[in-house]
């Protein structure tokens, strides 16, 4: 069960985000900026780790897919990372808050004195109650593009933060036994005590058309995030309503248990 949440970050992926057009799912976004808003208003602490940028800018430039080549994804970039921006200030400022855009390289977490001034404007944010809303960099860091995932971002932005949940709102409804889009008898598996090897080989590299993410970099992100002690959910993201049913207890996604200090120790 997941209680008493103080600070939580929300990743949030590109087909979550849009219809199969590549064009801004809005009414899902509108959703979505409400019940964090929302989540806000009751206290708690909400980051928002968006995809998007590529994906949208893609469809805004009226290119039938994501460019193949780099230059094509870093110029489609620039262009969705502000019409995200755009849509989020707009919804967000609807319901009385106030959005921060952070775009990050590898290189700002990896960096000791870049990761500090990182942490010191995500607490800054916190203060002024404003939501940082968070994405790789794409236009700048040409190696993050090819080798990044905004997955691994949320888990590495939820440690930074000392975050004590991290959603991940996907187009899949949790983690399966199998690919249920290649097999029937794949049943969803509602909790996760621990990640191990076994469960690694079943995430196989499942990709989306308009992300770079599949079920592997989910898995490694809430690796990373639970062995960190930050309880993280894969969720299905078409309904951002079902956050508040997550946060009643009730049983939403797969929930991978936070390990605590000794358990880290016995992995
Ligand atoms: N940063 C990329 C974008 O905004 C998405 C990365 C991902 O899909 O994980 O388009």
């Amino acid at each position: 069960m997941i209680k008493h949440v103080k600070r939580m970050v929300v990743k949030v992926g590109t087909s979550s985000l849009t219809y199969d057009t590549g064009r801004l799912n809005l009414r899902r976004i509108r959703t979505l900026a409400e019940v964090l808003s929302d989540l806000m208003n009751s206290g708690i602490e909400v980051a928002l780790v968006s995809s998007g940028a590529i994906g949208v800018g893609s469809a805004k430039l009226g290119l039938k897919s994501r460019p193949k080549d780099t230059p094509g994804r870093q110029a489609a970039a620039t262009v969705g990372q502000c019409e995200l921006m755009f849509v989020y200030d707009k919804m967000f400022g609807e319901y009385g808050h106030t959005v921060g855009q952070l775009l990050v390289t590898r290189s700002d977490i990896e960096n000791s004195e870049r990761r500090e001034n990182l942490v010191n404007c995500f607490e800054k944010l916190f203060e002024y109650n404003a939501i940082p809303v968070i994405n790789e960099n794409d236009s700048v860091a040409v190696e993050e593009i090819v080798y990044g995932d905004n997955d691994n971002l949320s888990a590495q932005v939820a440690r930074l933060m000392g975050a004590d949940v991290l959603l991940i709102l996907s187009d899949i409804d949790g983690f399966f036994s199998a690919n249920p889009a290649e097999d029937e008898s794949a049943v969803l598996i509602p909790v996760v005590e621990r990640i191990d090897e076994t469960l690694l080989h079943m995430a196989g590299p499942s990709v989306s058309h308009l992300g770079t993410g599949g079920m592997a970099t989910k898995l490694g992100a809430a690796q990373l995030a639970t062995q960190a002690g930050i309880d993280t959910i894969i969720m299905n993201g078409s309904n951002p309503e079902d956050i508040y049913r997550l946060l009643d207890g009730r049983q939403v996604g797969t929930h991978f248990k936070k390990q605590s200090k000794g358990d880290e120790e016995h992995a």
